[in-house]
Protein backbone atom coordinates (compact mmCIF):
# COMPACT_ATOMS: atom_id res chain seq x y z
CA UNK A 1 0.00 0.00 0.00
CA UNK A 2 2.93 2.53 0.21
CA UNK A 3 4.63 1.11 -2.61
CA UNK A 4 7.93 -0.26 -1.12
CA UNK A 5 9.72 -2.41 -3.30
CA UNK A 6 8.87 -5.30 -0.38
CA UNK A 7 5.85 -5.79 -2.46
CA UNK A 8 6.90 -7.74 -5.32
CA UNK A 9 8.85 -10.01 -3.06
CA UNK A 10 7.44 -13.04 -2.47
CA UNK A 11 7.89 -15.75 0.71
CA UNK A 12 6.82 -18.88 1.63
CA UNK A 13 5.53 -19.81 4.23
CA UNK A 14 6.83 -22.62 6.67
CA UNK A 15 3.58 -24.13 7.79
CA UNK A 16 1.68 -24.53 4.35
CA UNK A 17 3.88 -23.79 2.19
CA UNK A 18 1.78 -21.28 -0.08
CA UNK A 19 3.73 -18.57 -1.97
CA UNK A 20 2.68 -14.81 -0.74
CA UNK A 21 3.86 -11.40 -1.00
CA UNK A 22 6.59 -10.57 1.60
CA UNK A 23 4.50 -7.48 2.42
CA UNK A 24 1.52 -9.95 3.50
CA UNK A 25 3.20 -12.32 5.66
CA UNK A 26 4.15 -12.81 8.96
CA UNK A 27 7.82 -13.17 10.28
CA UNK A 28 7.84 -16.15 12.36
CA UNK A 29 11.21 -15.79 14.81
CA UNK A 30 11.74 -19.33 15.84
CA UNK A 31 13.94 -18.10 18.28
CA UNK A 32 11.38 -16.51 20.56
CA UNK A 33 11.03 -12.89 21.95
CA UNK A 34 13.74 -11.37 20.25
CA UNK A 35 13.69 -9.10 17.32
CA UNK A 36 18.04 -9.61 16.82
CA UNK A 37 17.59 -9.18 12.92
CA UNK A 38 21.44 -9.04 12.34
CA UNK A 39 22.84 -12.58 11.08
CA UNK A 40 19.63 -14.38 10.69
CA UNK A 41 16.95 -15.03 8.45
CA UNK A 42 13.37 -15.03 9.45
CA UNK A 43 10.75 -17.39 8.57
CA UNK A 44 7.20 -16.80 7.51
CA UNK A 45 3.96 -17.31 7.88
CA UNK A 46 0.88 -16.66 6.05
CA UNK A 47 -2.14 -14.54 7.85
CA UNK A 48 -4.08 -17.82 8.57
CA UNK A 49 -1.31 -20.06 9.70
CA UNK A 50 -0.12 -17.49 12.12
CA UNK A 51 -3.29 -16.65 13.75
CA UNK A 52 -3.61 -20.69 14.19
CA UNK A 53 -0.08 -20.43 15.57
CA UNK A 54 -0.37 -17.43 17.77
CA UNK A 55 -2.71 -17.48 20.99
CA UNK A 56 -0.78 -15.00 22.59
CA UNK A 57 -3.40 -12.28 23.24
CA UNK A 58 -2.39 -9.28 21.64
CA UNK A 59 -5.33 -6.10 22.28
CA UNK A 60 -3.78 -4.43 24.91
CA UNK A 61 -1.09 -1.59 24.14
CA UNK A 62 1.42 -3.15 26.82
CA UNK A 63 1.46 -6.61 24.51
CA UNK A 64 2.22 -4.61 21.96
CA UNK A 65 4.66 -2.76 22.79
CA UNK A 66 6.57 -5.87 24.55
CA UNK A 67 6.17 -8.45 21.06
CA UNK A 68 7.58 -4.90 19.06
CA UNK A 69 10.56 -5.70 21.18
CA UNK A 70 10.45 -2.07 23.73
CA UNK A 71 14.03 -2.19 25.28
CA UNK A 72 15.40 -4.54 23.13
CA UNK A 73 16.00 -3.22 20.03
CA UNK A 74 16.99 0.22 18.71
CA UNK A 75 14.49 2.49 17.87
CA UNK A 76 14.08 2.09 14.24
CA UNK A 77 13.12 -1.58 14.26
CA UNK A 78 11.11 -0.93 17.60
CA UNK A 79 9.26 1.44 15.74
CA UNK A 80 9.13 -0.43 12.41
CA UNK A 81 7.89 -3.69 14.62
CA UNK A 82 4.98 -1.61 16.63
CA UNK A 83 3.45 -0.34 13.61
CA UNK A 84 3.67 -3.69 11.98
CA UNK A 85 1.59 -5.26 15.05
CA UNK A 86 -0.45 -2.05 15.61
CA UNK A 87 -1.59 -3.03 11.79
CA UNK A 88 -2.11 -6.59 12.81
CA UNK A 89 -4.41 -5.88 15.58
CA UNK A 90 -6.67 -3.18 13.23
CA UNK A 91 -7.04 -5.71 10.58
CA UNK A 92 -7.97 -8.20 13.35
CA UNK A 93 -10.84 -6.39 14.67
CA UNK A 94 -12.12 -5.32 11.47
ZN1 LIG B 1 0.33 -20.83 5.69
Amino acid sequence: MFGSRSDRETVTCIACGDRLARSDAREYDKHGDRWERRDKAFEYLCKGCFADTSHQPRGDLEATLDDAGAGETDRETFLRRYRELAEENSVERE
